[in-house]
C-alpha cells in the first residue's frame, strides 16, 4: 500500500457585493471573493492538497484563469475533476483537513454543510472531511477583512 500526503494553500481578496462560496456552500455575507472562478478558496486549497499528493502541479496549472472555460465556474466541478484524476492514478482519498482563516462572517453554522457537500465529491464519509475556521483576532489582511486564506491537507492511499 502506498500512502501520499499533500498540502494546499490559497488566498482570495474580499470585495463588496460578490458571492461568498466556501467549501461548496454559499455563505450569506456582504462581501465575497474576487476570482475568475466562483472564488471558493477552501476548495481551491483542497484541490492543491490533492494534486500535491501526486506531484501533479496546482489548480492554476490545471484550470488556468486565462481560459474562458473556467470563468465563474462552480469550484465543486474543479474538485470533481481533481478527484477523478486522483482515482485515475490508482489512489483513493483517505481524509482531508481544511483550516479557513476569515474575520467575518462567523462560519460555525456552515461547517457541517461544507463537510456534507464535499464528502460525496471526495468519495468519503463526512467523518473523513474536517473543516475548521478561525479569525485572526483582527490582525493582518484577514483581520482587516481584506481577504481569506485557507490551508488544506489531504491523505490518499493506493486503491
Ligand atoms: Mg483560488
Amino acid at each position: 500500500m502506498d500512502i501520499r500526503i499533500g498540502n494546499g494553500y490559497d488566498v482570495h481578496a474580499l470585495a463588496p457585493g460578490l458571492p461568498m462560496w466556501l467549501g461548496g456552500v454559499q455563505i450569506p455575507s456582504e462581501n465575497g471573493f474576487v476570482a475568475h472562478s466562483d472564488g471558493d478558496v477552501a476548495i481551491h486549497a483542497l484541490c492543491d492538497a490533492l494534486l500535491g499528493c501526486l506531484a501533479l502541479g496546482d489548480i492554476g496549472h490545471l484550470f488556468p484563469d486565462t481560459d474562458a472555460k473556467w470563468k465563474g465556474v462552480d469550484s465543486k466541478l474543479l474538485l470533481k475533476e481533481v478527484v477523478d484524476l486522483v482515482h485515475s492514478k490508482g489512489y483513493k482519498i483517505s481524509n482531508a483537513d481544511i483550516t479557513i482563516a476569515l474575520q467575518k462572517p462567523k462560519l460555525a453554522l456552515h461547517i457541517a454543510t461544507m463537510r456534507a457537500t464535499m464528502a460525496p465529491i471526495l468519495g468519503v464519509t463526512e467523518d473523513r472531511v474536517s473543516v475548521k475556521a478561525t479569525t485572526t483576532e483582527h490582525l493582518g489582511f484577514v483581520g482587516r477583512c481584506e481577504g481569506c486564506q485557507v490551508w488544506a491537507t489531504a491523505l490518499i492511499i493506493s486503491a
